[in-house]
């Protein structure tokens, strides 16, 4: 089955009671039994539900995995692949991270004695220098925000395998329409639900996705035991979204492109981070890994100051100035006071968070209509 096959029908059947064509939303927390143990395999809510299941049957479709695992946040399932950890355990990561996975790191992991390296992950032998004995996971976010970095997953994977480390790809930017890690050589995908394969901004979610019975068994382990598990109207809903996810996604590369060769062009525009430029520093990677380059562009206009960056983000009349991503609308953000304030001015800026960074996420409305709403902002 191909990918645009696979989003609506991967993993799927039809409903056994009553043949319902969509998946209905069993709200129910518990199951009758007919007598202990007399079940038609579910007992309880947190442990099986029929629309959760139906969903993770379908994450681990289109990520080209066997295991898929929902969570009730992006969070909480990066919390359940942590929990694969124990104290003295040490982890290397990306630096350029999303803000909420860098805090549950260093303020919740790193008091339960786990320790994170964070490096940038252009070549092997840096990642190499971080691996010792206690080394036992390698996180990755590719594309990385706001930044727009892209990290060779195949090259990376290579290091995890070299050491039998784990590695754990957070793959909410690119969604599996774009790149598939686990074909890469990655032995978790993580996902933010909530962003593109929720599509619609309606909902908070997470996901994983795996192909290793094993590390699937651990997985469902924590996820029962620790209990962050989502609902069936939570999951019916992104089951829903990702029957779409494919066009959305075409849609999404094809203005994320107008707008950001518009911005490229503007005379005021110092600079556009988008994979899918040519002079992107990573732009080869991108081609070689993903199959277009996303929504997802950051820009900074000349000799702008932090001020002049808020003007434009309170002038957009389409986009909506709001934290998140990967919905049908779009929606604009400044990192430094809004995603990634908590981090301090002079680390920020070290990646080139600068306090006039706009990032968009592109939506799927017209791109006419997205330019002419920059145009009137940048002015
Ligand atoms: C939003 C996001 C998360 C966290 O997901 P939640 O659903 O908000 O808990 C993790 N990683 C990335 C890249 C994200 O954009």
């Amino acid at each position: 089955m191909k990918f645009n096959t696979k989003t609506i029908h991967g993993g799927q059947e039809h409903d056994k009671a009553y043949g319902a064509v969509m998946p209905p939303i069993y709200q129910t927390s518990t199951y009758a039994q007919t007598t202990p143990g007399g079940h038609k395999g579910y007992e309880y809510s947190r442990t099986h539900n029929p629309t959760r299941n139906a969903l993770e049957n379908s994450l681990a479709s289109i990520e080209n995995g066997t295991y898929g695992l929902a969570f009730g946040s992006g969070l909480a399932a990066i919390d359940a692949v942590l929990k694969l950890l124990k104290p003295g355990d040490e982890v290397i990561s990306t630096n350029d991270l999303y803000g909420g996975s860098y805090r549950l790191f260093t303020q919740i992991f790193q008091d339960f004695g786990i320790k994170f390296h964070f490096t940038g992950m252009e070549n092997a032998a840096k990642i190499e220098s971080f691996v010792n004995d206690n080394t036992k996971l390698i996180w990755v976010e590719t594309p990385t925000n706001p930044m727009m970095n892209i990290i060779d997953i195949e090259a990376v994977s290579g290091v995890a395998k070299k050491h039998n480390l784990l590695l754990a790809v957070d793959n909410t930017f690119a969604t599996p329409y774009l790149q598939r890690p686990l074909d890469l050589g990655a032995d978790i995908v993580m996902h933010s639900a909530t962003k593109y394969l929720g599509g619609h901004s309606d909902v908070v979610m997470g996901a994983l996705i795996v192909k290793d019975k094993e590390i699937a068994d651990k997985l469902y382990f924590i996820q029962n035991a620790s209990g962050a598990v989502c609902g069936p109207m939570d999951s019916f809903l992104v089951l829903r979204g990702i029957k779409t996810l494919h066009i959305r996604m075409q849609r999404h590369c094809e203005n994320g492109k107008a707008v950001a060769e518009y911005l490229a062009s503007h005379p005021k525009i110092e600079k556009v981070y988008w994979p899918g430029f040519e002079n992107h520093p990573n732009h080869d990677i991108a081609k070689r890994q993903m199959d277009d380059f996303g929504g997802m562009i950051s820009f900074v206009t000349k000799g702008s100051s932090y001020e002049d960056a808020i003007k434009i983000v309170e002038k957009l009349r389409i986009f909506t100035l709001a934290e998140s991503l990967g919905g049908v609308e779009s929606l604009a953000g400044h990192p430094a006071s809004m995603t990634h304030a908590s981090i301090p001015k002079e680390e920020r800026e070290k990646s080139g968070v600068v306090d006039a960074l706009i990032r968009l996420s592109v939506g799927i409305e017209d791109a006419d209509d997205l330019i002419k709403d920059l145009e009137q902002a940048i002015g």
